[in-house]
């Protein structure tokens, strides 16, 4: 057995002996291993976290902050070599994990830290003392899409707001997560303050989910695993919050430079291989516009050659594993069943590599608002192109799936481009191809979550609120 787990600050033996073989998915070669984990490895790292707990949230604000952005330095200082981790174990392409992966989660962490100065620990009201304190133990668990990001975007927030936590890696990319924890090592935190588990949801994901002495669990995943924490969070009424899928709009509308928008939309659809819970999966197109908007979009999608990850050209990497491959290309299928038009892509793997776990990107157009293609998250780079005829009808069209994630809207009118922003019932919108903003608050409207991360929105999300009366 290797010491993989990390645990009250020492690396250390899970208490199982199975394992879970990691895969590079553009070789589909063994690439590491980590322990498919037990409530017993749980049971240890909540103890470890709670024994932690006071200390950590009696170091005022200003010295947390400090350890946290001393992280982001050191996260800095390896950037390359978690990078390659990356690549290696999801198969986002180099230049992309450098900055939208590890470059992104060194943002969340520098982020938090300053928003962890600003924020209002005490304030008074009337005769009142208003106190933010840390909410105690907090379970995360975490995707494989982002894997570093989701992590930091969590424990930046956590631990600035003087929680512990207990991180459960997903067990479809956990070597990044283990260069974290190297990191934090590195940095030398408090033991206990951050704890990193392995294995599988089911199993470890349920025990942490479950476990008593856990205050908050904070997830990140799909919405069928987030309805299930809700059920095991119940019983001990913890705090829970959810970052869960979306089917994310961008709105043209009818006076919008087709030429800027649609190859935007597209990037903003496939980027990661379009396994971003934010992917703009959804193209809404003025009726009159279809075939401009459809040749440009096939244009923009044949720039997405799937290739080797590892090499800096690539824009298209393999799908995560065989399991996700199969899904996109079942919706593929299901799409040309359904009745849409397939204008470039294929329900097929791609020929272009004899291994690796590779599809190509597709663009569906006149795609019925209702199809499964348009209502469920595929994960994959499958684009569908909807018509529309009124404002009103774009509007009714992007908010009518289940989710409530993210957007765009894009017009050469500003305030014609906000107005429309406005009425969708999702939190991040991009107008006019608005850049992100790691600050922002970021999370779900209807079934895409609970709560918001990012900058003070997270660190609200870790703290309990209580008053004193003077
Ligand atoms: P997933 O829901 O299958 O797994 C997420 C995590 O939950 C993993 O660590 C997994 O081991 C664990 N898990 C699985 N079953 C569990 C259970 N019964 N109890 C407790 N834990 C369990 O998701 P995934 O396939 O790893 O990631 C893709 C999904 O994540 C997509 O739906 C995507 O939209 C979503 N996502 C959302 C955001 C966001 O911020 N809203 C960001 C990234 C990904």
């Amino acid at each position: 057995m290797t010491s993989d787990l990390y645990v009250g600050g020492s690396w250390t033996s899970s208490t199982g002996a199975e394992r879970v073989t990691v895969l590079n998915p553009a070789t589909e070669e063994a690439i590491g291993d980590v322990p498919s984990g037990t409530p017993e490895d749980v049971a240890l790292a909540v103890r470890a976290a709670r024994r932690a707990f006071e200390d950590w949230a009696e170091t005022g604000p200003g010295e947390r902050a400090k350890f946290v952005a001393r992280l982001a330095d050191e996260l800095e200082r390896r950037q390359d070599e978690i990078t390659g981790v990356l690549v290696a174990e999801v198969g986002t392409p180099r230049r992309v994990a450098r900055w939208a992966q590890v470059g992104l989660g060194i943002v969340d962490l520098r982020e938090a830290s300053a928003a962890a100065a600003e924020f209002a620990w005490q304030e008074n009201l009337r005769n009142s003392l208003i106190i933010r304190e840390a909410i105690g133990v907090v379970g995360c668990i975490t995707p494989w899409n982002y894997p570093l990001h989701q992590i930091t975007a969590k424990i930046g927030a956590a631990l600035c707001a003087g929680c512990t936590v207990v991180v459960k890696a997903s067990e479809v990319a956990p070597l990044t997560a283990r260069a974290l924890a190297q990191a934090i090592d590195a940095v030398g935190f408090p033991p206990g303050v951050f704890n990193l588990l392995h294995g599988y949801g089911t199993v470890v994901g349920e025990a942490l989910a479950r476990h008593p002495d856990v205050d908050m669990v904070s997830f990140t995943g799909s919405t069928a695993v987030g309805r299930r924490i809700l059920e095991l969070a119940a019983p001990s009424i913890k705090r829970v919050a959810l970052e869960l899928g979306g089917k994310s709009a961008s709105v043209l509308l009818d006076d919008a430079d087709l030429a800027v928008a649609v190859p935007h939309t597209v990037r903003a659809s496939y980027l990661n291989g379009g396994q971003s819970c934010n992917a703009q999966t959804r193209m809404l197109v003025a009726r009159h516009q279809l075939a401009e908007a459809g040749e440009l979009a096939a244009e923009a999608a044949a720039q997405y050659v799937p290739g080797d990850p590892a090499d800096d050209a690539t824009k298209l990497g393999p799908m995560v594993s065989a399991v996700q491959r199969d899904r996109v290309l079942s919706y593929v299928r299901q799409g040309i069943e359904d009745g849409a038009r397939l204008l470039t892509g294929s329900p097929e793997p791609s020929r272009r590599h004899s291994r690796g776990y590779f599809v190509e990107p597709a663009v569906f157009s006149e795609v019925d608002p209702n199809a499964r293609i348009a209502q469920e998250e595929i994960f994959g780079p499958v684009l569908s192109i909807i018509p529309y005829d009124t404002d009103e009808e774009a509007v009714a069209i992007a908010n009518g799936t289940p989710y409530g994630l993210a957007g765009a809207v894009w017009s050469a009118d500003a305030q014609r481009a906000q107005r429309v922003a406005r009425r969708l019932r999702a939190t991040q919108i991009e107008v006019n191809g608005g850049k992100f903003n790691a600050a922002a608050p970021f999370g779900g409207y209807r079934q895409s979550g609970l709560g918001r991360e990012g900058e003070a929105f997270g660190l609200g999300e870790f703290v309990e609120v209580k008053s004193l009366q003077l």
